[in-house]
């Protein structure tokens, strides 16, 4: 089987509010930083020699952004770049594939989700098959409430609780004081027990971590991503030596992911399809993490529907990824380009069992949502 073309198709689709992060310690001094009310997204068909075609997802990509090679990722040279790199190979030819093609996480990402898709309908079985098996149905979801006021998070931690949510994550950094408010009011409507975890973007420095950390403890914080700068391995090995509450961070390669363990800087791995470049690079990651006797969860861009496909076959089919993941995108997104709507179990993600990615573009939407990527935010 040989891949013979590819279409991408640009879309836009709101979320359900301007969100908002703490932009790192950078961020944290623009008061008036701009939060993301539109995301942009490629949705990528390649088509074999056999009349199968997979589709893939270019997630969430940022105006201005670029890829690995310094080249725009405007439409006509993202087509042209992957039309060269893809046409006339194997798409079940993974280990090569991924040592040869390497365009930056993103894309290499809807490039893996797009051959797990083809090999899928090819042999008649779930992408989720080949990543492992349907180890688990449905997947723990954290809700992700970013930084907004406390009293406009009121509606939505209602909400989400009322779906059946029992973990959240919220997006902290900015102000401390803030934070607390947020947190402190988040225990007085859910109570004590429902997992709360943190995630700083990278905005306090190895002092004010410790500090702020220790100062929220009493919260019943389940875990804190990203306290300081990923670079920082020793810092954040300070930072967990010092506290008592867990350290998540985002890991994308093998080779930090064994600094992190040499370290011993982090307790969980925040895994992603999008982050990694695809499945089959995310598995060799998370057994990282196995071997170390680490914890595992899955990170996210905010992908849209053919993305959160991806990447519950990675999660449901590798028993390390037993942290609740932040695959909220079917919630967060106003639209989506599927036929398929989500089911939903009491806050756990329904993994999709039809053949390769279990899901189908709707032509009406890819038509309705079209929208040209602009060249900056
Ligand atoms: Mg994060």
């Amino acid at each position: 089987m040989k891949i013979v073309d590819l279409r991408i198709h640009p879309v836009a689709v709101s979320r359900q509010y301007a969100t908002l992060t703490s932009g790192g310690q950078e961020g944290r001094k623009n008061p008036d930083a701009a939060p993301v009310e539109l995301s942009y997204f490629y949705i990528l068909e390649v088509e074999t020699d056999v009349g199968i075609v997979g589709i893939g997802e270019i997630s969430d990509i940022d105006p201005g952004s670029r890829m690995l090679d310094g080249s725009p990722m405007d439409l006509e040279n993202v087509s042209a770049k992957l039309r060269s790199l893809l046409v006339g190979r194997d798409p079940s030819d993974m280990e090569r594939l991924t040592l040869e093609v390497r365009t930056g996480g993103l894309v290499d990402c809807a490039i893996d989700t797009a051959c797990y898709d083809i090999m899928g309908k090819s042999y008649g079985t779930s992408a989720t098959s080949l990543a492992g098996g349907h180890l688990r149905k449905s997947v723990w979801v954290s809700w992700v409430a970013y930084i907004r006021e406390p009293e406009a998070m009121v509606p939505e931690i209602q909400e989400k609780l009322a779906q059946g949510f029992n973990a959240f994550k919220f997006k902290v950094g900015r102000d401390i004081d803030l934070d607390e408010a947020r947190i402190k009011l988040f225990r007085e409507i859910g109570g004590d027990d429902l997992n709360l975890k943190l995630d700083a973007n990278a905005a306090w420095d190895v002092d004010e971590a410790i500090s702020f950390m220790r100062r929220l403890e009493k919260y019943n914080i389940s875990g804190v991503e990203t306290p300081i700068d990923k670079e920082n391995v020793t810092g954040m090995a300070r930072v967990r030596k010092a506290v008592d509450t867990p350290i998540l961070e985002h890991v994308s390669t093998q080779e930090y992911a064994l600094e992190l363990v040499r370290h011993e800087a982090v307790d969980v791995f925040n895994v992603s399809t999008v982050g990694c470049g695809g499945i089959y690079r995310a598995k060799k990651v998370i057994a990282i993490a196995e071997a170390a006797g680490l914890n595992a969860l899955l990170g996210s861009t905010v992908e849209l529907g053919v993305g959160t496909a991806a990447q519950l076959a990675l999660a449901s089919s590798s028993w390390r990824v037993d942290w609740p993941s932040d695959l909220i995108g079917p919630l967060m997104y106003t639209d989506d380009v599927l036929n398929e709507p989500w089911e939903w179990d009491n806050g756990y993600l329904r993994v999709p069992t039809g053949p390769g990615l279990g899901v189908t573009l709707d032509p009406a939407k890819l038509e309705s949502l079209r929208h040209t990527l602009p060249t900056s935010r």
